[in-house]
């Protein structure tokens, strides 16, 4: 399955936010070459001891004071806690407990959930000297640290890592089923695109009770071909315009997409790509999921003006890294090229669980290295001894050299594209991993 998801809440100022990028930012100076990619601040890749989890910091949506505690506060608590797999709960050490923080934790008690207390601000960290005021919160693990100053975020990780889930591993080959998460901004024509599925009769629609208390999944046929429409319920509900609506919107497409087999994305033909799109379409290349750009509302689009091929360019433009997904010009109201839809999913997941021989790989490999020669740095050049594909969705590669340190990002994209000229992998990112050989 996807990687689980930690929630950070609490209260204003307690410190989620510095927490938040804690856990994010070692990792962001990793993956720092990535051209383009606009980070969506909700979220965050983080891991400890080859355990991937996604922080998700809810700080970005909680009011300037704590006046609206009872209704806003709470709402986006319990959003939060039930698209997630386990709770940070902060606290502030140098206010101690408030009535709000009880009332938060009233909330996350009756969720069942896994919560950790963090009691932040603990600066000046005693052995033994505990924050024994937050036990009576009613949660057994209540950790003491320092966001700021990085105490004690070791110990915070390991106890995440302690507390979530169990691994599943993939089933998915076996029950052949296609998981399908549709994300794209408000208004862009998700339900219709749903809905027109439901209207057609090729279609064997089964209502299902999807992971998250209050999703329904959909599953229907098409061509012999079983797909699962992923928190069906999330997509049809009209929600009423308010302050949490996008975060809550992106945290369920998160969780969505993490469960997804393939990401179906879809673009308002009239708006051509926005910032929001590209926060979505960042994750999904983050999460490593095949995806599909469906360019919706084409009938809309006065002909003579745009043609696709220009169209498809300027989408590539604005989502450069993205360019590997293959683009369709549709109307979930008329129900153009919806079935090229289906076909273009079930085939970019293909693409993504293709897996190349060792040989044939280190042919390619060769090739494109004499081609292109690798960079020297300092007076030392790179030299590629050998690579393997260690698995799929995405294909993972591990790329023998005498240091990985040589390895530029620009020619790291050159294998890449030297992969995908020979072997195609439309519509999946690649994850390419250099390691050294002695
Ligand atoms: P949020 O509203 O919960 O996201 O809180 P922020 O992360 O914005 O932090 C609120 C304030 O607390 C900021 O001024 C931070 O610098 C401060 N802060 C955060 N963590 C610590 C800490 O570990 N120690 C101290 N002394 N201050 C902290
Ligand atoms: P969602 O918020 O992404 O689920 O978007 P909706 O499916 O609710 O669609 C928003 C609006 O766009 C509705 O008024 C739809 O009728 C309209 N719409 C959706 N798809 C199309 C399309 O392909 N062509 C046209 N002309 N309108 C569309």
């Amino acid at each position: 399955m996807g990687r689980p998801i930690v929630a950070i809440v609490g209260r204003a100022n307690v410190g989620k936010s510095t927490l938040f990028n804690r856990f994010i930012g070692r990792r962001q100076a990793i993956v720092e070459g990535t051209p383009n990619l606009t980070r969506d601040r909700i979220y965050g890749n983080s891991s400890w001891q080859g355990r991937d989890f996604v922080v998700v910091d809810t700080g970005g949506i909680e009011p300037g004071s704590d006046k609206g505690i009872k209704s806003k506060v709470l709402f986006q608590a319990k959003q939060a806690i039930s698209e997630s797999d386990l709770i940070l709960f902060v606290v502030d050490d140098r206010t101690g407990m408030t009535p709000q923080d009880e009332e938060i934790a009233e909330l996350l008690r009756r969720s069942k959930k896994e919560v950790i207390v963090v009691v932040n601000k603990v600066d000046q960290f005693v052995k033994g000297e505990e924050p024994w005021e937050f036990f009576s919160l009613g949660f057994e693990d209540v950790l003491p640290i320092s966001a700021e100053h990085g105490k004690n975020v070791g110990d915070l990780y390991e106890k995440i890592v302690e507390k979530l889930p169990e691994e599943i591993e993939e089933e998915k080959d076996e029950d052949d089923i296609l998981d399908v998460a549709i994300v794209g901004k408000p208004n862009v024509g998700k339900s219709s695109f749903v809905n027109y599925l439901m209207g057609s009769e090729r279609v064997l629609v089964s209502p299902q009770p999807g992971t998250t208390r209050d999703a329904v999944d959909t599953l229907f046929e098409f061509k012999d071909r079983k797909f699962n429409l992923i928190d069906t319920a999330g997509l049809r509900r009209k929600s009423k315009v308010d302050w949490s609506v996008e975060y809550y919107s992106n945290l369920r497409a998160i969780n969505a997409i993490e469960r997804a087999d393939v990401v179906l994305m879809m673009i308002d033909a009239n708006e051509g790509v926005t910032d929001q799109d590209k926060k979505i379409v960042g994750y999904v290349h983050d999460a490593g999921k095949p995806v599909v750009l469906a360019v919706n509302k084409w009938d809309m689009i006065e002909k003579d003006t745009y043609t696709s091929q220009e169209y498809r360019d300027e989408i590539y433009y604005q989502l450069k890294f993205l360019n590997y997904a293959p683009v369709s010009f549709i109307s979930a109201k008329t129900g153009q090229r919806v079935e090229e839809v289906l076909n273009l999913m079930e085939y970019v997941f293909d693409q993504a669980s293709m897996r190349v021989k060792t040989g044939l790989l280190n042919e390619v490999i060769q090739e494109a290295v004499e081609l292109r020669q690798p960079p020297a740095y300092k007076g030392k050049r790179l030299k590629i001894y050998y690579a393997t594909q260690t698995s799929v969705r995405p294909p993972t590669f591990i790329v023998f050299v005498n240091d990985p340190e040589l390895v530029h990002f620009a020619y790291q994209r050159y294998l890449d594209n030297s992969l995908r000229e020979n072997f195609g992998f439309i519509g999946t990112s690649l994850d390419i991993k250099f390691r050294k050989r002695n």
